[in-house]
């Protein structure tokens, strides 16, 4: 690993560490959480500008400029009330932090992502159904190097690898899970020294075991009747639901064989924001990760993964048969399974 790598992960940790402490701590303040309905009618609340601009105020001056960030500020220059209440949040990691600081940092999600260069991929709260309900939620942020993911970095404050893997909803500390390239995938508790990591590792899966998999909570968002269909095959079934790409760090911990991911209707593009981080802490604890049709991922055509359908994520062989499986559902829907 390069000298500047693994500053530029000491700095991503530092502000994945601080974003998830401020939006663990507003979990206890619910109240001055406001939701606020953005156009495409998913939610969005004070905690997601928040975690935004912690992380890109942190990572001003690591080297890395170009981020690109599921939010922007223009609701908060508009609305002075929830501009307050996120500089307020701001100020439990960054005391010094002006208003400017905030919105500009909110601001500097703006690139488009594609081939070139390095960037920064955030998403500050992924899951933020599940953060309003209680459930899982992540703060995750990825480093994307001429379309390849380098390092993946999740905060999740409802999820640890020593408490429940599965997924159920633990209170505070939570994890943190850090992935670089060729490097594995581990996991400390947040807060603790991550030199006490452990390493993740997918679970090993023999042809005629039953299936354990995990999938999103919102039926628009996944389909729950394809996966029911899709896992018939197997000789037995366990499933668990649960928000956000703490996912894919379920699977990378071996508490779940396969996440997946199936488009509920066609022309849904999936946001690289959405598995930059995830992806790689699956792939680097053993898993591979695809499009519901084999292919991999594909970080370098912008804000979207343009070229996939759905995401497959999941140990080796598991993984082999969920894809041919699919390949025969989608052959006898002649459309598709689930679209
Ligand atoms: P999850 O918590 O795994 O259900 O995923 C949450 C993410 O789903 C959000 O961050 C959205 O970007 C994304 N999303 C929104 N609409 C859809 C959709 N129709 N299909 C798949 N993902 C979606
Ligand atoms: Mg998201």
């Amino acid at each position: 690993m390069s000298s500047s790598r693994t500053e530029l992960m000491n700095h991503a940790r530092e502000a994945i560490t601080a974003a998830s402490n401020v939006v663990a701590s507003l979990v206890d303040d619910l109240e001055r959480i406001r939701t606020i309905t953005k156009d495409d009618r998913s939610p969005v609340t004070i905690a997601d500008f928040a975690a935004q601009a912690v992380v890109g105020l942190m990572l001003r001056g690591c080297g890395v400029d170009d981020m690109v960030g599921e939010e922007d500020a223009s609701r908060l220059r508009e609305d002075e009330a929830v501009r307050n209440e996120v500089v307020c949040a701001v100020h439990r990691a960054l005391p010094d932090a002006t208003t400017d600081d905030v919105l500009s940092a909110i601001d500097g999600g703006d690139h488009q992502g594609g081939p070139d260069g390095l960037f920064w991929t955030l998403d500050p709260i992924d899951g933020t159904k599940g953060f309003l309900r209680g459930g899982q939620f992540a703060l995750a942020l990825a480093l994307i190097d001429h379309g390849t993911v380098v390092m993946g970095l999740m905060g999740c404050p409802h999820w640890g690898v020593h408490s429940d893997p599965s997924g159920g909803s633990v209170r505070k500390p939570g994890s943190i899970c850090a992935a670089l390239l060729g490097e594995g995938t581990r996991s400390w508790v947040i807060g603790e020294d991550h030199a006490e990591a452990s390493e993740l590792r997918v679970a090993s899966w023999d042809d005629g075991d039953p299936i354990r998999t995990c999938e999103s909570v919102e039926s628009a968002h996944t389909s729950h009747d394809w996966s029911a269909r899709i896992v018939e095959a197997f000789s037995g079934h366990e499933a668990v639901r649960l928000d956000s790409q703490t996912k894919y760090a379920v699977v990378a911990s071996g508490a779940s064989d396969a996440y997946l991911r199936l488009p509920t209707r066609p022309g849904y593009i999936e946001r690289i924001w959405d598995h930059a981080a995830g992806s790689l802490v699956a792939t680097e604890a053993g898993a591979v990760v695809t499009d519901i049709t084999g292919a991999d991922l594909d970080f370098s055509h912008g804000r979207g993964l343009e070229r996939n359908r759905g995401v497959v994520c999941a140990s080796p062989t598991v993984h082999a048969r969920l894809i041919e499986r699919i390949a025969e559902l989608e052959a006898i829907d002649g459309t598709g399974g689930g679209t």
